[in-house]
């Protein structure tokens, strides 16, 4: 393993998913299809929603703005963090494990919240295990953390000309559910890292977790081997009939 190797909150989520993507990501990233336009688009409205949500912390201070370099992100956060104002993108690393908070927002006179801003209009597991990621680092590296919130779309909302920030979201405190994962990060990461080290890439079938919780990257690498009409096909052709029937 590469000494300078890092394991940030999107290749945890990875990892979680499959050893395989995760593998690739360290050992052969240029074999990994390109981000299509689909997926581009949902990263860009995260892009926008997270701007949103910036809006409800209005002195708050950018961390990582015109920093390409991680460990120079790290450095800036530690300085930042004397300031005590709300911090976007502020990072920080701990056991190999490298994690951005989309807001850290300080609580009392020494210790801090992380506000995790989703697109989405509900809390997903996977929303938690990123939480629990965070909260391992941020503490890690010696942050005396009070809670986690997940701040999402509010769908009661309906916009009335200008958006509303304040009303655009639900925050929700997933504190002691966060807690519950906390325990398996460690062995998680210990197991990312050797999984990253192998020399071959592991051999993982597919099946659901090609899809669940995210669409993989590398679908089209390995289903190849399919013909356009398999199994598989037919199971969605009629899972989306049988949606459409009920609808
Ligand atoms: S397509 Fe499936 S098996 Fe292949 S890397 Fe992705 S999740 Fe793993």
């Amino acid at each position: 393993m590469k000494t300078q190797t890092f394991i940030s909150k999107s290749k945890y989520l990875n990892g979680l998913q499959c050893d395989k993507l995760l593998w690739y990501y360290y050992n052969a990233k240029d074999e990994i299809p390109e981000t299509d336009a689909a997926k581009q688009a949902i990263f860009d409205q995260g892009h926008i929603v997270g701007e949103f949500a910036k809006k409800l912390f209005p002195d708050g201070l950018e961390v990582a703005e015109g920093i390409v370099d991680f460990k120079q992100v790290i450095e800036h956060s530690m300085e930042l963090i004397k300031h005590r104002k709300p911090l976007f993108e502020a990072a920080f690393m701990f056991d190999n494990g490298y994690a951005r908070a989309d807001i850290l927002n300080p609580v009392g006179k020494k210790q801090w919240d992380i506000i995790e801003v989703k697109s989405s209009t509900q809390v997903k597991d996977i929303n938690l295990h990123d939480l629990a990621l965070q909260w391992y680092t941020y503490s890690g590296a010696g942050l005396d953390l009070r809670k986690c919130h997940l701040m999402h779309i509010n769908n009661q909302y309906v916009r009335s000309g200008d958006v509303d920030p304040k009303q655009l979201f639900a925050t929700e405190d997933v504190t002691e559910r966060v807690m519950e994962l906390l325990p398996e990060i460690k062995k998680n990461l210990k197991g990312m890292r050797d999984v990253i080290a192998q020399k071959k890439v592991p051999n993982v079938p597919i099946g659901p977790h090609c899809s669940d919780p995210y669409d993989c990257a590398m679908t089209e690498v390995c289903w190849k081997f399919l013909p356009e009409h398999n199994p598989t096909t037919l199971y969605y052709a009629k899972a989306a009939m049988k949606f459409l029937l009920i609808e």
